[in-house]
């Protein structure tokens, strides 16, 4: 069965040695190495004000706080993610209001977020689901317009692009272990223009300053044991040499089925935004009889599925169901197929033969 995800583990000969030297060293906790991986990994996204975390959950989690988000507030987002996302908003006591998609990219769509803003709105969360960009344009107008913080959940978007300038102040990335880039655990939250680091640094860390002596410092407001350590942050320094190439092949492929699956009976494709480019964690389609497709496709020897339940659908977001037509429709037709690393021209080439095949 070829799968729909898998950890990308770079090679035994440059991982091990690196790893090796880190975890005899005496020193495996928060130390040069993370601050070396924020200093490479900052290069690599072009933002260089970046905190490693310990997950990209942490990484949402403090975005949230320093947008001032906590109970009786609310903050927009989509049903249509994994769960960290709205999991992280549910921890910080606010409500999650739920923004409707698009119909044709499943994206979270600009017109609803801007009708569910009000006085209590404290952020937009963003999700860049499947590797595909929001409609960045839209949102960066519509934050500057009502004064609300974007956060941006990338951890499906490592590689993606938004060629349209703004910054938002929050992104958050992820490095668990499916996701285009591992650390095993991990994550980092980039921040933009206007955001407090030294605040996110002391959250980070319980609370306390690292550059103030341990017995000179003073806890204001209790922070989390969110640090990313120095072994975690070896994993990524190695990665790093090699990600590149693996997000080449997961949009060379993206890029490959978007041509290949053209005008096919009972498929359709989805639209990208302006501005944007996406880094395809998953492919990500429409089809009609979705069962009889992840059927047929499961008996070619190809793992096929929508992968994430909406999250509207968990209890604990009971108080927040309002009715979502758009994603009602979207949710019963889209579905994934393998599309990453492990997929080379031959295996994709088979993928494509077996949808053709039919459902
Ligand atoms: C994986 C994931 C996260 C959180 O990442 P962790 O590192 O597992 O905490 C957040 N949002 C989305 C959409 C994800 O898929």
């Amino acid at each position: 069965m070829i799968p729909l995800v898998k950890p990308y583990i770079p090679p035994r000969e440059a991982l091990l040695p690196a790893l090796e030297a880190v975890l005899y060293s005496g020193y495996i906790a928060e130390g040069e190495q993370v601050y070396e991986f924020e200093r490479r990994f900052g290069e690599f996204t072009g933002n260089k004000n970046v905190l490693a975390l310990s997950s990209g959950t942490a990484a949402l989690h403090i975005a949230l706080l320093l947008s001032g988000v906590g109970p009786g507030d609310k903050v927009i987002s989509t049903p249509l993610t994994a769960e960290p996302t709205n999991i992280a908003i549910a921890q910080t006591g606010a409500q999650v209001v739920w923004a409707d998609v698009e119909p044709d990219t499943g994206l979270p769509c600009p017109r609803s977020v801007r009708d569910l803003t009000d006085e209590r709105t404290k952020a937009i969360m963003l999700v860049h689901y499947a590797g595909m960009v929001c409609d960045m344009d839209a949102f960066h107008a519509l934050s500057k317009e009502t004064g609300i913080p974007i956060i941006e959940d990338a951890a499906h978007a490592l590689g993606a692009k938004y060629t349209g300038g703004d910054v938002s102040p929050y992104t958050i990335y992820s490095f668990q272990a499916i996701k285009h880039m591992t650390t095993v655990d991990g994550g980092a939250l980039a921040l933009g223009p206007g955001t407090d680091t030294q605040a996110a640094r002391r959250l980070r860390w319980f609370g306390l300053d690292k550059k103030v002596p341990r017995l000179e410092n003073d806890i204001e407001r209790a922070g989390y044991k969110y640090n990313m350590n120095n072994c975690t942050a070896a994993i990524g320094l190695c990665q790093l040499d090699f990600i590149p190439a693996v997000l080449d092949r997961h949009i060379a492929n993206g890029k490959y089925y978007d041509k290949a699956l053209r005008n096919i009976p009972g498929l359709t494709l989805l639209r990208y935004h302006k501005n944007t480019e996406p880094s395809y964690w998953l492919y990500t389609m429409k089809v009609d009889n979705r069962e009889d497709f992840i059927r047929a496709m499961e008996s070619r020897g190809v793992a096929a599925s929508p992968l994430h339940l909406r999250n509207d659908r968990h209890s604990v977001f009971a108080k927040s169901k309002r009715p979502l037509p758009a994603l009602d429709k979207f949710y019963q037709k889209f579905v994934h197929i393998p599309c990453g690393h492990w997929i080379d021209d031959t295996t994709r080439e088979t993928i494509v033969t077996a949808i053709k095949q039919g459902w």
